[in-house]
């Protein structure tokens, strides 16, 4: 029984009102709120086991340690992944995707080498890439969307070729809302020897994710997006890629030893991890998954399909309405125009409102530019939102159109 009464009682933000209203969040896409369960999990790291992690043999930093490592075990459970040694704690999915790019594609990617991307990828999974190409001097070749919002697989096909060394995709559009096939593309890109790294910033909240049936060779996600503290991501990878590339950053942690005649790295995973990480963060982060599965991930995505449908056909009623993304199976992501008014226009209107929406090019301006458009307005849902909320941002969009038009 999927209690949504109860499940908002868990996150206070709710209850806030904006500009005289209640809160409507709907940009969940950008980060969803946080449960009462992590931020207890944090103030109790800050209060109670605030120690370095890995340093120390006193009973403090061995808690934070096996808070640290209790996470890295449960990331690993809820991906499927491997091993834990297999799981790198980023600050993010922007620093994954920066780590695969620097070392692997550094290893990979030289001179006259292809790598594929996407129309739909977000900036985080272009523009790494492009700092490298700047320096191995590969081309990068596009994959091209269809009218409904998926991806061209005839296009992808036809875009491999024996140059091709690494092909980067998101799982799930952060704007159209599409859900990718990953486990037909890798099936795809394994078959001509081609490793597959995975955004699943955005499939991670929605999905269950088991990164052995997806095949995916690395896979990227950013924790505050599930309900969990900022700061903190994730990325898996293969231990036989892991193993093979070269660190990311150096510092403290990634070595095994150190002299000015030579330094040796540490094993794995730490030897991609320099630094001090946000243990307390981290630590953290199991709650917000162990609050994802007590809801169920099946339950979330049904719910939050409901809404999406539910709030989509109303929208389609509003003369003038476009809505950018219709792919069978997307997430609960909603981006939209409505005639000529302008994305941030309706977007400062519905915050008058109360409604939270996020407004602009998202982060993704090779998409916007395939589609036409320089912004759009995106409505996002997550675990919490109610249809009563849908039907005060249905009432709000009839509410500021006419004053836009
Ligand atoms: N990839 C996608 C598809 C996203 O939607 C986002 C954030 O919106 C990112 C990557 C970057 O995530 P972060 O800012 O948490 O690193």
């Amino acid at each position: 029984m999927y209690d949504i009464a109860k499940i908002r009682l868990d996150f206070p933000a709710l209850d806030r009102e904006v500009n005289g209203r209640p809160l409507v969040y709907l940009d969940n896409t950008a980060t969803s709120q946080t449960p009462r369960c992590v931020v207890d999990a944090v103030t109790a790291g800050y209060y109670h086991t605030k120690a370095n992690v890995h340093r120390g043999v006193h009973t403090l930093s061995v808690e934070a340690t096996e808070l640290l490592e209790a996470t890295r075990r449960s990331v690993k459970d809820f991906i499927n992944a491997p091993s834990a040694e297999e799981i790198i704690f980023t600050r993010g999915t922007t620093e994954a995707l920066n780590l695969v790019a620097s070392s692997f594609g550094g290893m990979v990617l030289g001179e006259g080498d292809e790598l594929i991307l996407t129309e739909m990828e977000h900036h985080s999974n272009i523009v790494p890439w492009q700092l490298l190409q700047q320096r191995k001097g590969f081309i990068i070749k596009v994959v091209p969307v269809t009218s409904d919002g998926s991806l061209d697989l005839d296009a992808l096909r036809r875009l491999i070729s024996p140059r091709t060394r690494l092909i980067s995709v998101c799982h799930a559009s952060n704007v159209l809302g599409t859900v990718n096939p990953i486990a037909e593309i890798t099936a795809l890109a394994h078959s001509h020897g081609i490793p597959v790294v995975v955004d699943g910033a955005q499939a991670v909240p929605h999905l269950t994710i088991d990164v052995q049936a997806l095949g995916a060779d690395f896979y990227a996600f950013s924790a505050h997006k599930m309900y969990g503290p900022t700061g903190v991501g994730v990325l898996y990878g293969r231990r036989d890629l892991l193993e093979k590339m070269p660190p990311y950053q150096g510092g403290g942690e990634m070595i095994e030893s150190v002299s000015w005649a030579k330094t040796t790295f540490a094993a794995l995973p730490y030897k991609f991890e320099a630094g001090t990480p946000d243990f307390v963060g981290i630590a953290a982060f199991a709650r917000a998954i162990d609050y994802m599965r007590s809801l169920g991930i099946e339950n979330i995505a049904a719910h939050e399909h409901e809404l999406l449908y539910y709030t989509t056909a109303r929208m389609m009623e509003i003369p003038g309405m476009r809505i950018f993304g219709t792919a069978p199976g997307k997430c609960a992501i909603i981006s939209f125009l409505v005639g000529h008014i302008h994305h941030y226009d309706m977007g400062m209107l519905l915050d008058q409102l109360g409604v939270a929406v996020r407004t602009g090019h998202h982060c993704a301006q090779p998409l916007m530019h395939a589609l036409g458009v320089e912004g759009v307005v995106r409505a996002s849902f997550a675990a919490y939102n109610t249809i009563d909320e849908c039907d005060r941002f249905l009432a709000a969009l009839h509410r500021v159109i006419p004053m836009l038009e």
